[in-house]
């Protein structure tokens, strides 16, 4: 048997195991064995014992391009590669048009070729009236799956999708096989008690949280899976802040419908005095809750209630992100460079096992966006795409990220962390080394959806 072109030695981290002094070896693209011991013959061996290799992350949500278009990919996916993220899906409500056809699609396509330093998923989304009819080809096309919100952050950017239209594009989105991840906050609510707050003044950064309560997420939970059991669609929370959300969708699923949550990271360790803390760069939707409803979300967790954990990384550029007034700053947080030194440190905090990073943070985000087993995953025939961690004891420092220097804040800035990327392989190439990012842009590409 011909030699393996690399092998990669470690302590190998699967979602059912970890392999102590393992290795992985690669032939071409992708993984061609996985073994404990002595290495296999290769041409080259890369020696990371000592070290945790973990399957590449898939971050099943972000947005590389809401706030400075489609030229966002390049500096998101540098920062992706240096955090050992290795598949984006990134979220169609782009700047200046969202991915609303097939046309847009293939426009965006052409970018992420070009532009992309790690493989990218999409999601496609349809116009606030009139969009249901290309539902059907942006599914041919390969998005891994639709977004469509209840609340209208920008009539054309990010709409609205008012019943009756949420209605008919879910039966559309069924007859396709494709999930629909909504973004769940019952607008009227969020309204009203935005104008008043800001009627009495009360614009400090607490009030982010006030005026976005918990039922304004409950209330839209439950209308989007009444509409997913009504048309069988598989209907996903984008991000629930909160328990509740997760026990609705397992009451859903108990009546027959395909409802699923996912739990972005923040939402597993920010609390409103974060936000308080923070100020603007504490500022995402859904907002932070309190420490309590935290350890709720970790109960969940780890019942296997939530379907994947992600960053929702929305790289706003700081000066979006600095009023003294939290209406004014824009809403999203930078997460894709901490994500993986994060989730292992909560993991280790928790003394839960590590296995459940490569559960959460790459295999189920990869199955519900159709991905695996090409991606998310340590087994054979997979692409070789893997996340390099060693232990260390560190603050997590901003102005290491990998993105354009606008950019290099994150709410996680002075944070002890105890791991680190040491390196980062995209379907069998270091891209990351755990000082420089040798991706280039071109070096990522676009990732159908595999599976319906
Ligand atoms: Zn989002």
């Amino acid at each position: 048997m011909d030699r393996f072109d690399r092998v990669f030695l470690g302590d190998v981290v699967t979602a059912s195991e970890i392999i102590a002094d393992g290795y992985v070896a690669v032939r071409g693209e992708t993984i061609a064995a996985i073994g404990q011991g002595a290495a296999p013959p290769a041409v080259e061996t890369i020696d990371h014992r000592g070290r945790l290799i973990f399957p590449g992350l898939v971050d099943g949500h972000m947005h590389t391009s809401s706030a400075i278009s489609w030229a966002g990919i390049e500096g998101a996916t540098r920062s992706a590669a240096a955090g050992g993220v290795t598949t984006c899906v990134d979220m169609p409500y782009d700047v200046p048009q969202a991915v609303t056809s097939a046309a847009v699609l293939q426009d965006k396509i052409g970018w992420v070729e070009r532009l992309a330093h790690v493989d990218m998923a999409l999601y496609g989304t349809i116009k606030k009236t009139g969009g249901v009819d290309a539902i059907a080809d942006l599914a041919a096309a390969g998005i891994s799956a639709f977004k469509l919100s209840t609340y209208e952050y920008d009539a054309v950017r990010f709409p609205r999708i008012d019943h009756p239209t949420m209605v008919a594009a879910f039966r559309e989105i069924a007859k396709t096989g494709l999930p629909v991840a909504v973004h769940n906050e019952d607008q009227e609510l969020v309204e009203r008690l935005t104008a008043e707050a800001k009627a009495a003044g009360n614009t400090s950064a607490i009030w982010h949280c006030r005026t976005r309560p918990p039922l304004a997420e409950t209330m839209a939970d439950l209308e989007i899976f009444e509409i997913g059991l009504e048309t069988g669609a598989h209907v996903h929370i984008a991000h629930s802040s909160l328990a509740r959300g997760f026990d609705i969708a397992e009451n859903f699923r108990a009546i027959g419908g395909q409802a699923t949550g996912e739990a972005c990271i923040q939402y597993l360790c920010m609390t409103e005095d974060d936000i308080v803390r923070l100020g603007g760069r504490g500022k995402c939707n859904p907002p932070f809750r309190t420490a309590d409803e935290v350890e709720r979300m970790w109960q969940r967790l780890g019942a296997g209630k939530v379907a994947y954990v992600s960053t929702d990384h929305a790289p706003w550029p700081l000066e979006r992100k600095g009023s003294p007034d939290i209406f004014a700053n824009g809403a999203g947080l930078t997460g894709l460079q901490s994500y993986a030194p994060l989730m292992f440190t909560l993991l280790e905090e928790r003394g839960l096992p590590l296995t459940l990073m490569a559960t959460y943070c790459a295999e189920r985000s990869a199955k519900l966006h159709g991905l695996y087993p090409k991606k998310g995953a340590i087994r054979l025939g997979a692409d070789a795409d893997l996340l390099v961690m060693e232990r260390a004891d560190y603050a997590f420092d901003e102005a290491l990220i990998q993105d354009r220097p606008d950019l290099r804040w994150s709410p996680y800035h002075g944070r002890r962390m105890r791991g680190r990327v040491a390196a980062t392989v995209l379907r069998g190439r270091t891209i990351w080394d755990g000082g420089r990012v040798l991706a280039t842009p071109g070096s990522g590409r676009f990732v159908r959806r595999q599976t319906r």
